[in-house]
């Protein structure tokens, strides 16, 4: 059998969509075929049927009703798959124009994927959603990332190791690359999923730059180095591929100096709870107790910054002043926090306008926003740090595109732009001659109505109205003949239980109807198509100003919950000392306070290049990891401008974060928990400076207890010899509290706990000294154990103890010297006068061997 026009077509435009599922248009319908029906009808749990046959096989076929599309669009998008729209680009009778057997023009208008995202159903609003590109040129690492959402556009320039970072800190929800063999090896370690893409044959510098010429200034372009290029130039084909473009809304990417942000490696941001808690739970985190922004472009900023605190103090302290000038003017923080609850989703607005074209509840948001501004504007005139004034000839130009949009759009517009109704009536005299022509044709249907009841006498006679017959009277089928014998009616339709009938001054009334529905319809949307231009001319102000009130959001946000959960402002500088006076845990303090149990213990930490290691002891329970946790999180706190939860604060600026805390399984990916742990240890070692912030819980507690004790005795060694960062290390391990005396650089510290009557009671204090014990068994007891089995425990636990008084510990420096030591005696067994020059080559290579 032959190959079907349709289907020859369908596999025509399928060719160049192989790795999108074809959504098909077909009238009300997307139809998916071969293939794609299979995987659709899986992932979607709908039917697959099947329609004709292909080289003698049947076509597999599944479909979806147009109008319900988008559910079934976003179940795929989730699963990571992508879609291609298939639209219909003419009517069949256009089509029956050209020929009688022609069929309907259809080409992809638009494919879908999980970077690219448009619609509300797909997003999730507080959260941006980002395409990155990643590409490797001349040594360096690039990537690039935009939010064609929101608008947002960034780029960055690192090494390998930050690159694993920087992608954690963007979490893109699509990731492209170039199939070179560098990336392809990277990237597909990383826990990250990468869509391939062919590198372009003819690849340079000249041709990166005359690509992207159109798109962007091309005096800017120049100044880019080639990797950069090589990844803007990844983000434009791709969007171009799936229709997506629209760049001329777009400045070129602002470029992230990575040395600007606290680098967070991925386990660390993990483990310290920052965006969700370790179970997923997002109110649980640190995100979770500060965001309390009001508007979404609000929150999504907030989001960012605190994934990316600053290292540099200027920043700092600009952000601080705005937030500070909010603290102290509460009552205008809360006025303008309700003004801001108002302020609509202008970013996502504008882009489903520049990108799906005109429709009236976007204009809308777009209108509102912009008269939020200029409240929320007057409404903090009298603020110095927090103005948030556009130029002059941007703010002239929104207020008059704000006066039009007043005018013009209606306060409740209908969802669809079908029926008309959202254009003002009086906003056009020609609208409001056309809206008075439909009126009267209107009232004089309904008085034509009146008038043929009254003749007829048939008082259920009703004017309706339907596609096929366009307005009718319809009566009850017992009123057939008495309409039937009058002259003045004809017959249209009988059904089961009625008759329909028409007249000659019904159709003229209806034709009079129609034509000035009709154009009224099109004079509404020639006028939001042209408030639509006028909106996309201003669009770089537009985001400005989404911009300016998202800013505001986060630093009134800042305020407001300083002031509400009572913390201080931290004194940051550029020092190397971390000083905390009654620190908190927020997230802690607020599930305790939920909970109304005891209420939270605030403890002081102090750490500086004189003593900059604190060590932790203390049974399980006590507190020690909470205390760890909550350092961390004031310190990044500090660095995004905010308040700490805290009485007092001194923060030098940390440019790393690390962390290792418990046991995380990792099972899933291969590696053995203690194998995860070594790795981000071994991170730390290498990378951590005197700059940086470490935590570190219970290294070494998933191997046994002596090779456990060795590996974290060398750490503390490393971190207090070379890499001088400011560490909190928490441990079960006592006999570290041995190294206070070998150095002074560290402190012991320990979480208290008091035992009375047989029962460890826990103070959360964390005080000066090594904890008495672990008291292990005592807890073992707490949870319940049998008398018998804690009575063995304690009886070898005594025996351990006098066993383990005989080692002595070996220290680092003693190593050195013991190796030293054997190098002197090496040198002094040789006899000069006797020896070959080559066995004092060969020396001289062991010797070094062995250092
Ligand atoms: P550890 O790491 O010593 O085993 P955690 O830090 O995990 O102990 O703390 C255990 C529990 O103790 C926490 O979940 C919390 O409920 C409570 N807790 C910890 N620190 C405090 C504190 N400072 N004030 C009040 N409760 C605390
Ligand atoms: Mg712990």
């Amino acid at each position: 059998m032959q190959t079907t026009p349709v289907i020859q077509q369908y596999l025509d435009i399928k060719a160049n969509h192989q790795d999108s599922l074809l959504f098909f248009r077909m009238g009300d319908f997307y139809e998916l075929f071969f293939s794609d029906a299979e995987i659709a009808s899986d992932a979607l749990n709908i039917i697959l049927t099947k329609r004709g046959q292909h080289k003698g096989k049947d076509i597999p076929m599944c479909g979806v009703p147009f109008h319900s599309a988008e559910s079934y669009i976003k179940k795929l998008l989730d699963e990571n798959i992508k879609v291609a729209i298939c639209e219909q680009l003419e009517t069949p009778q256009e089509a029956k124009k050209r020929g009688y057997k022609a069929i309907v023009k259809r080409d992809v208008v638009r494919i879908i994927t999980p970077g690219t995202k448009l619609e509300e159903s797909f997003l999730i609003q507080k959260e941006n959603n980002i395409l990155m590109a990643i590409f490797f040129f001349d040594n360096v690492w690039s990537s690039c990332w935009i939010d064609i959402s929101t608008g947002l556009f960034k780029s960055s320039i690192t090494d390998e190791s930050q690159l694993l970072s920087i992608i954690d800190q963007i979490s893109p929800n699509e990731t492209i690359s170039y199939k070179n063999s560098k990336e392809l090896n990277t990237l597909t370690l990383s826990p990250i999923n990468v869509t391939w893409l062919e590198k372009k044959k003819d690849f340079s510098r000249d041709t990166l730059i005359d690509f992207l010429s159109p798109f962007f200034d091309p005096g800017c372009l120049q100044k880019l180095n080639t990797s950069l290029l090589g990844s803007i130039c990844l983000i434009v084909e791709y969007l171009q591929k799936n229709k997506n473009l629209f760049l001329e809304h777009y400045n070129i990417p602002e470029q992230i100096e990575l040395s600007h942000i606290m680098s967070i490696d991925p386990s660390t941001r993990k483990n310290l709870e920052i965006n969700s808690s370790l179970d997923g739970e997002k109110n649980l985190s640190l995100l979770g107790v500060v965001d309390k922004t009001c508007s979404l472009p609000g929150s999504r900023l907030l989001k960012r910054r605190l994934n990316a605190p600053s290292t540099q103090k200027d920043q700092i302290l600009k952000w601080q002043r705005k937030v500070t000038e909010f603290y102290y003017n509460f009552q205008t923080t809360e006025q303008i926090r309700t003004l801001i609850g108002k302020f609509p989703d202008t970013e996502r607005a504008l882009s489903r306008l520049i990108r799906l074209g005109p429709n009236p509840k976007d204009l809308l948001s777009i209108k509102k926003g912009f008269s939020i501004f200029f409240k929320l504007k007057e409404e903090i005139k009298l603020f110095k740090e927090n103005s948030i004034s556009l130029e002059k000839v941007s703010e002239d130009k929104i207020k008059n595109v704000l006066d039009e949009l007043v005018l013009a759009i209606e306060e409740e517009p209908p969802l669809t732009t079908k029926e008309g109704g959202f254009i003002k009536e009086n906003f056009s005299d020609q609208l409001h001659k056309i809206k008075l022509i439909e009126k009267k044709a209107n009232s004089n249907l309904l008085e034509l109505q009146k008038i043929y009841s009254e003749k007829t006498g048939i008082k259920s006679l009703k004017l309706k109205y339907n596609n096929v017959l366009g307005y009718f009277f319809e009566a009850p089928i017992s009123h057939k003949n008495k309409l039937l014998e009058d002259n003045e009616f004809f017959h249209r339709q009988t059904t089961a239980n009625t008759i329909r009938i028409k007249s000659i001054s019904l159709d003229q009334l209806e034709k009079t109807a129609l034509n000035a529905r009709n154009d009224a319809l099109e004079l509404e949307i020639k006028i939001l198509e042209e408030l639509h231009k006028k909106v996309l001319n201003i669009s770089k102000d537009i985001l400005f100003l989404s911009r300016k009130v998202s800013s505001l959001d986060v630093c009134s946000t800042l305020g407001y919950i300083a002031k509400l959960y009572g913390w201080c402002c931290p004194l940051v500088d550029d020092s190397k000392d971390f000083i905390v006076k009654d620190g908190r845990h927020s997230v802690i303090e607020k599930t305790i306070s939920n909970k109304s149990l005891n209420s939270f213990v605030p403890n002081d930490c102090s750490l500086s290049s004189n003593e900059h290691l604190w060590l932790i002891t203390g049974p399980n329970m006590a507190g020690k990891s909470t205390f760890l946790r909550q350092n961390a999180h004031i310190i990044i706190l500090a660095q995004i401008g905010s308040y700490v939860p805290a009485k007092k604060a001194k923060i030098g600026i940390a440019n790393k974060l690390f962390s290792r805390i418990g046991a995380s399984d990792n099972i899933s990916k291969g590696q053995s928990t203690f194998m995860v742990e070594m790795l981000e240890t071994s991170n730390i070692i290498k990378n951590a400076n005197e700059k940086s912030f470490v935590i570190l819980d219970e290294i070494g507690r998933g191997t046994s207890t002596f090779d456990g004790l060795a590996i974290a005795w060398a750490i503390i060694e490393r971190l207090l010899r070379n890499n001088k960062s400011r560490t909190l290390f928490a441990t079960h391990y006592h006999e570290l509290t041995e190294l206070e005396n070998e150095n002074s650089k560290i402190r012991n510290v320990s979480c208290e706990i008091k035992e009375w009557k047989d029962e460890i009671i826990y103070s959360y204090k964390v005080i000066d000294g090594k904890s008495k014990g672990s008291l292990g068994i005592k807890v073992a007891e707490l949870a319940g154990f049998p008398k018998d089995v804690t009575k063995h425990a304690n009886a070898l636990l005594r025996k351990f103890q006098e066993k383990e008084g005989n080692s002595s510990v070996v220290l680092e420096e003693d190593l050195e010297k013991e190796g030293l030591l054997k190098i002197k005696g090496d040198l002094e067994s040789i006899d000069l006068d006797t020896i070959t020059p080559l066995d004092a080559l060969n020396i001289l290579f062991r010797l070094k061997n062995d250092i």
